[in-house]
């Protein structure tokens, strides 16, 4: 294998409940921005292994006016500089910025980079010069997982893989080839795949979830 592609909120940043709208979303505001325990030792691990590192995520917010595309890159540099404080380093970060009901009409599009389209993969696969064949691709949601899986990538879900929700999914696409709790948790998988090492005592698996 010779990349990483990463999902941003649920994976890099928790994402945050809004209790007066009464749902969960990404962060709209820096100081609801942070990374997760391990995040950058996760990364600098894959950098370490030799695999390049990209973010690939969805950031409809500013389509539906939640914020501002200048606290987007504030989230950027929060982010960046997290993970270079632990000598870790991201060879990428793409966004898709487009929602079909945006209020912005710039953003208001079907467009082909919107997980589960394909689009924002391929083009993070491209400068990273691997094949998409050739990367995990690491999410928390079903739409990251039916892109991973429709691209050829190799798909590890972050988070508790409930059998009970494979049956109202587009099965088998959205299966994921692997499950891990977090991303420290997915980059020692990695290794353990990589290398033939393993540190874990077992590796979570959903008994329908074919490797
Ligand atoms: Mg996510
Ligand atoms: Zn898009």
């Amino acid at each position: 294998m010779k990349a990483v592609l990463l999902d941003r909120d649920g994976v890099i940043n928790p994402l945050v409940y809004y209790e007066e709208a009464g749902m969960i979303d990404a962060p709209f505001t820096p100081s609801q921005f942070k990374l997760f325990p391990r995040v950058p030792e996760a990364i600098r691990l894959l950098n370490d292994l030799g695999l390049g590192v990209a973010v690939v995520s969805n950031q409809p917010g500013i389509a539906k006016g939640h914020l501002k595309p200048e606290v987007l890159k504030t989230f950027d540099r929060l982010m960046l500089s997290g993970i270079h404080a632990a000598g870790a380093s991201i060879d990428g970060v793409y966004y898709c910025l487009h929602h079909p009901e945006a209020k912005d009409p710039s953003l208001r599009q079907r467009c082909q980079c919107r997980k589960p389209e394909i689009g924002l993969l391929e083009q993070a696969a491209a400068n990273l010069q691997v094949p998409l064949e050739e990367c995990y691709l690491v999410g928390d949601g079903i739409p990251d997982l039916l892109a991973g899986t429709r691209a050829g990538c190799r798909t590890i879900f972050i988070g508790r893989w409930k059998c009970e929700i494979c049956q109202f999914t587009e099965a088998p696409n959205s299966h994921p080839a692997l499950v891990a709790k977090d991303l420290w948790e997915a980059a020692q998988i990695i290794r353990s795949e990589m290398t033939g090492i393993t540190s874990l005592a077992s590796l979570p698996k959903c008994a329908s979830t074919q490797a």
